[in-house]
């Protein structure tokens, strides 16, 4: 089994909007195509316009059509075939909703690795590995170490894992390590891929470890939230609640803005915690 080191006070990491993450994958393509070709690739691919492709993505973004009294159903990906109509029972049970008032909406969840501060998947690791850096707080995979035990994706309860069967090895988000301390770059370009390709500037890169950082005024800010953290693995990584959405086109009402926490609970606002309570529902099957 392999030891952590001991706490960083540098935690690098993701803030990622769900306000405004239109789900177009730019990201996930953006983070194939650079580690791909970079110092963790390949990145194979199977099948990939086959009936059932299925390769290493370090990234992955799902969509959700959310509807107040309905349920949530997974689209995309192959999970929801277009022809079936919304207003069919949910597939995913524990809805947040029906909740008064709450608007229908699609939510776009990019997941990858939330680089977590005592993460399973390094402690379960039998060869060492899997390890989390001591300067940055990044948790990589040794290729070399790796043994293709796959303990690490069973214990990772983020499913942020990626086997590649033809290498046979782990894989995982690097957090663009050889990209974001690369001096080749000019240094507007040192950060992830993912970052620097999304049109909506809902992804963003920072230390989470320090206060004063522009992601952590961001956080603090839009009530930004941690992944399942009742499983104790204290993800780095961050997602911004959606905002509430107007009512329709008969609405002409202004986009309300965010609440501060204090009031979000009293609030409509309450049903968007709802939809994060419920993303870290389906994400622990
Ligand atoms: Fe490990 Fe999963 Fe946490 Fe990433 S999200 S550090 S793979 S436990
Ligand atoms: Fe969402 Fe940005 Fe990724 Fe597109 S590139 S799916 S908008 S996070």
């Amino acid at each position: 089994m392999t030891s952590l080191p001991p706490p960083a006070t540098k935690k690098l990491g993701l803030v990622i909007d769900l306000d405004t993450c239109v789900g177009c994958h730019a990201c996930a393509v953006a983070c194939k195509e650079w580690n791909d070709g970079g110092d963790f690739g390949p990145l194979p691919d199977a099948d990939p316009y086959g009936a059932e492709p299925h390769g290493v993505w370090f990234n992955r973004v799902h969509s959700y059509a959310v509807e107040p009294g309905i349920g949530n159903r997974e689209s995309g990906m192959g999970k929801a075939p277009r022809s079936t109509p919304l207003s069919t029972a949910s597939a995913i049970p524990h809805s947040p909703f029906p909740i008064p008032g709450a608007q229908a909406q699609t939510v776009h969840f990019p997941r990858s690795c939330l680089h977590c501060e005592t993460p399973a998947c390094v402690t379960v690791c039998p060869t060492g590995a899997s390890y989390k850096r001591a300067e940055d707080g990044i948790v990589l995979v040794d290729a070399d170490k790796c043994i293709g035990c796959q303990l690490c994706s069973w214990a990772c309860p983020y499913g942020a894992r990626e086997y590649s069967v033809e290498r046979g090895t782990m894989q995982k988000c690097t957090l663009c390590v050889d990209r974001i301390y690369n001096e080749t770059l000019d240094e507007i370009d040192r950060q992830p891929a993912c970052v620097m390709a999304c049109p909506t500037r809902a992804r963003h890169f920072g230390d989470l470890g320090d206060a004063e950082s522009a992601v952590s005024k961001l956080v603090a800010e839009r009530d930004g939230y941690a992944l399942m953290p009742e499983f104790g693995y204290a993800p780095v990584n961050r997602y911004l609640p959606p905002r509430p959405r107007r009512g329709g086109c008969g609405d002409t009402s202004p986009h309300p803005d965010p609440l501060p926490g204090g009031d979000r609970e009293k609030s409509g606002d309450a049903e968007f915690s709802g939809v994060l309570r419920w993303l870290d529902r389906v994400l622990s099957r």
